[in-house]
């Protein structure tokens, strides 16, 4: 089995309603026609600005959404699984949220979080449920009096790492994780970064790890793919992203991030406009209202992701009609 995930035309158009009969009036185009592979046990970065419809590709995939387009998991669609063979497929898949304050039901106590899992797939007794809450405790470093405790009792990373104990407990094959680290401080950033390096190791997990900016991706992802506006315009190898980025977008999100040496200075690339509305998405190429480079063919156009020039084999697929 080459890919464990494949995403073949994904789209997530969501009806808006107005007028006094409440007919719909419009759509939010939030993904529109996103594709791509992840292999078992490989990283793979989805980055781009709030509202580019990424955290709606990972919520689609495992169903929270109904999109149109295709998903396989371990070669077979998931596309019209419901009942048991959709909950059973969703003990392989599972999400990590963003907000570590709002994930964990502050009502239940640790235990009672990390035992839910074996409860709804129906796996095991009280005593290895309990065996196994502890195990998943110590894998995601935290200490067992955390068992008898509540949510607000722990920090920002704690929670954190509780709920990637949640997400963990049934081994899944792959998680999505969704902006995992951008609500934490970025001292415990890099904790919760090498607490997910450590897991996959051990457990051989594939991660859909989403993000808005590439710094947070940089060490984790083995390829990237950069979204705007509801669509990929850049995927390839991580190194190659950073080393040569071809995209207009992604040399742009590149030249924010802050340089550590502040003897090399860096050209920064400010994208002027805001982002257009996913409600009514620019004609041709949607980053033509923001590119330093758009000439007027951008704006009738639609450029595909296709291979870009002096790809030598190697995958690095861009939408631009200049590069292309
Ligand atoms: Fe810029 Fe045109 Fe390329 Fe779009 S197709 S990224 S507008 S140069």
């Amino acid at each position: 089995m080459e890919y464990l995930l494949e995403v073949k035309n994904l789209k997530m158009h969501f009806p808006v309603y107005g007028g006094i009969f409440k007919r719909q009036t419009g759509s939010v185009f939030a993904v529109d026609g996103v594709s791509f592979e992840i292999r078992p046990g490989e990283t793979l970065g989805l980055v781009g600005e709030s509202g580019c419809g990424k955290t709606t590709v990972g919520r689609a995939i495992i169903r929270l959404h109904e999109p149109d387009g295709d998903v396989l998991f371990m070669e077979k669609s998931i596309k019209d699984l419901s009942g048991k063979a959709l909950v059973d497929i969703r003990r392989e898949m599972q999400m990590v949220f963003q907000d570590p304050f709002e994930s964990l039901n502050s009502r239940h106590t640790i235990g009672e979080i990390l035992e839910e899992p074996f409860i709804i797939h129906n796996a095991g007794n009280l005593k290895f449920r309990q065996q196994q809450v502890k195990k998943l405790l110590d894998l995601v470093q935290i200490s067992k009096d955390a068992i008898n405790r509540f949510p607000h009792e722990f920090s920002g990373g704690q929670r954190q790492r509780i709920g990637i104990a949640r997400a963990i407990a049934l081994n899944p094959k792959l998680v999505i994780l969704d902006e995992p680290v951008s609500a934490l401080d970025v001292s415990i950033q890099s904790q919760i970064i090498n607490l997910l390096l450590q897991l996959q190791n051990e457990m051989n997990l594939s991660y859909l790890f989403i993000a808005h900016d590439l710094a947070v991706v940089k060490h984790v992802s083995d390829r990237i793919a950069v979204m705007y506006l509801g669509k990929i315009v850049e995927l390839t190898d991580a190194a190659r992203i950073y080393e040569k980025p071809l995209h207009p977008y992604t040399r742009a999100l590149l030249s924010a991030i802050p340089y550590p040496d502040p003897d090399i200075k860096r050209k920064r690339e400010i994208l002027t406009g805001d982002v257009p509305s996913p409600l009514n998405p620019p004609s041709g190429c949607s980053f033509h209202t923001r590119c330093p480079n758009a000439i007027d063919f951008c704006s009738q156009e639609e450029p595909a992701l296709v291979a870009g020039p002096e790809s030598n084999g190697l995958e690095h697929l861009v939408a631009c009609h200049l590069v292309c």
